[in-house]
């Protein structure tokens, strides 16, 4: 049975072992999949202990994912853009792979819900680690146009110079922000602390998908405020996190599990 694990710290309510674990059984993959509360002062040791023990790969997550992007021998593109790793795999002749998988996640989370991600106008609000990571798998879709608007305008413009090669991506101030969007995707942590960010609701269409990258039981702060400046479409962030597993699942296993399943299971978990 090959091992998989998820290092972080806290990491007692991660989601990713039960997730795995239905993924192993919808596809018949022998494996084992644990969390582990690695040291804040030594996530390298813990990982290298964890490899020489027989793992074989494993997600990373808050606050370890630049740490496992230092500790990887190589780095996809994805991971190199992100410059953060969720995803490590140790190769034949052990050598670890570092990865980024949440973008991915995003990316087919919306596809699931046939969100047009083609030529779509999209405003990103944040610009932390969560909205580095999905900027690339979204232009790679190629949308219209990528706008990143955040408090500190500065950590927006830092992305979109680090993106501005992949397609057509700017910084913009909350203030300044006009137009229809197709598409508004909430990576701020404003959420966590039932806050929101500072966006006027005239921006929210009918026909605006709007998503929130954190989820809960019941809507976020965000998709009841989505909804009642008139989205007839929000989403929350489990379906990220499924997929991004998925894609995780795929890395190690090379077998796409599907989400469906796993989603409605964790949906009756957070109702409960
Ligand atoms: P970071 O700490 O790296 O970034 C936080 C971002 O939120 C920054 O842009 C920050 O702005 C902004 N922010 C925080 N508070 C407020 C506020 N009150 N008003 C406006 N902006 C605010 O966090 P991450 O990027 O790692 O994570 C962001 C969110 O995404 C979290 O809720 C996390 O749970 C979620 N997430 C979900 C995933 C999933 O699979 N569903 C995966 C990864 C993350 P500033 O730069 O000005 O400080």
């Amino acid at each position: 049975m090959d091992k998989y694990a998820v290092f972080g710290n806290p990491i007692g309510h991660s989601k990713s072992p039960f997730i795995h674990t239905l993924f192993a059984r919808q596809t018949h993959e022998d494996i084992s999949y644990q969390a582990i509360a690695a040291p804040l002062d030594d996530f390298a040791g813990e990982l290298k202990r964890f490899f020489a023990a027989g793992g074989k790969g494993c997600n990373v997550t808050v606050p370890f994912k630049e740490q496992a992007f230092a500790a990887a021998d190589i780095l996809t593109p994805r991971a190199q853009l992100a410059g953060a790793v969720n995803t490590l795999k140790l190769t034949d002749d052990n050598l670890v792979i570092g990865d980024n998988t949440d973008g991915a996640g995003l990316v087919q989370d919306l596809k699931n819900f046939h969100v047009d991600i083609q030529g779509a106008r999209i405003l990103l609000l944040g610009a932390g680690g969560a909205a580095r990571g999905v900027c690339g798998p979204l232009l790679d879709e190629q949308p219209a146009e990528l706008i990143i608007a955040n408090r500190t305008f500065s950590k927006a413009q830092t992305l979109a110079d680090i993106f501005a090669e992949k397609g057509n991506i700017s910084a913009a101030e909350f203030s300044s922000l006009s137009g229809d969007f197709d598409l508004i995707i909430n990576s701020t942590s404003a959420s966590l602390s039932g806050d929101l960010p500072p966006i006027e609701s005239s921006l929210v269409r009918p026909e605006t998908a709007v998503y929130d990258m954190m989820y809960s039981a019941g809507d976020t702060v965000f998709l009841a405020w989505a909804k009642a400046a008139g989205s007839r479409l929000t989403l929350d962030g489990l379906g990220m996190l499924v997929g991004q597993a998925a894609e995780s699942f795929a890395v190690w296993r090379g077998i796409r599990p599907g989400s469906k399943q796993v989603m409605a299971e964790l949906r009756r978990n957070l109702a409960v």
